[in-house]
């Protein structure tokens, strides 16, 4: 049977297991999916070992998704500007291909599964780490008015508005320069919710009919999903529809056909209890 499977540190808590099982299911594909503690010293080893043992496809996720652009044979377009793969798959000619599916999963369940439009918006980016390299340019291609991309190390935040300004508006500050301005998304992409902390923002930094999405999830609301709802939000959401939609464009990569995200999204709404 073809063999996939993710790879990180720490790797326990993932769910992609469950994902890929309900798609294979749903898709009739015949497919084994699991998962593997892998650091980033022992990462190179354990690829070779993977893909020569049946391995067909990887998921990489933390600490592993910038090694496994460097590991990457050829990459795409979104996976070479964003600098970090979560998916890699091995072509017949024995080499890899590297993708990057997190920001096309995140504007799939912004778009399609919640009808926030981006078109036209004023966005906020909070965080300049890898998940922002990753949804820059699939946010960009949606067309919204502007990005401005805020971070705690302001340097961080302007490189990554130099590296994709070929692909729209997008500026760069730090937290301390947003009071008095207004935004129709604020999309956190930093890691302060996985500790229960949230960046240092100012109130009313959200039009009217703005609403609010945070990368990460867990068992609890977040603490930014939480201050979106104080703030107003028409829509404050956490990342499980990102992480079953970036599961979902990975599994076609590797099967060629799109699985149907609902299921997967009720059953992780399901395991949060
Ligand atoms: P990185 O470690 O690459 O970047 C972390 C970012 O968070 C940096 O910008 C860092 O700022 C900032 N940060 C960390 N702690 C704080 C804090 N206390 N206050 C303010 N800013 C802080 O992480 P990733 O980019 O890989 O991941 C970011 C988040 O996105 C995580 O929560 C992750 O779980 C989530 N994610 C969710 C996915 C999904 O499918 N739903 C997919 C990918 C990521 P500085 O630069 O100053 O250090």
């Amino acid at each position: 049977m073809d063999q996939y499977a993710v790879f990180g540190q720490p790797i326990g808590h993932s769910k992609s297991p469950m994902i890929h099982a309900l798609f294979a299911e749903q898709t009739e594909q015949s497919l084994e999916y699991g998962k593997q503690e892998v650091s980033a010293e022992a990462f190179d080893a354990a690829v070779e070992q993977f893909f020569s043992t049946g391995g067909k496809g990887l998921n990489c996720t933390v600490p592993l998704k910038e090694l496994a652009w460097e590991r990457a044979d050829k990459r795409s377009e979104r996976a070479e500007l964003s600098k970090a793969v979560n998916t890699l798959m091995l072509l017949g000619d024995g080499s890899l291909y590297g993708d990057n599916t997190d920001g096309a999963g995140l504007v799939r369940d912004l778009v399609v599964n919640n009808d926030i439009t981006l078109k036209g918006r004023k966005i906020l980016l909070l965080g300049a780490g890898g998940a922002s390299r990753g949804i820059l340019g699939p946010l960009l291609d949606q067309s919204p008015d502007s990005i401005l991309v805020a971070n705690r190390t302001v340097e961080k935040a302007e490189r990554l508005a130099t590296d994709f300004q070929q692909k729209g508006k997008v500026g760069s500050c730090g937290f301390d320069e947003l009071a008095g301005k207004r935004f129709d998304l604020i999309l956190n992409a930093t890691a302060a919710s996985l500790t229960g902390d949230l960046p240092p923002l100012p109130d009313n930094l959200l039009e009217p009919n703005g609403s609010c999405y945070d990368l990460a999830y867990g068992a609890e609301k977040t603490a930014f999903v939480r201050w979106g709802e104080a703030q107003g939000a028409v829509k404050s959401l956490d990342g499980i529809g990102m992480l079953a939609e970036q599961a979902a464009e990975a599994f076609e990569l590797w099967r060629g056909v799109k699985p149907e995200t609902g299921a997967a999204i009720e059953q992780l709404e399901l395991l949060r209890g």
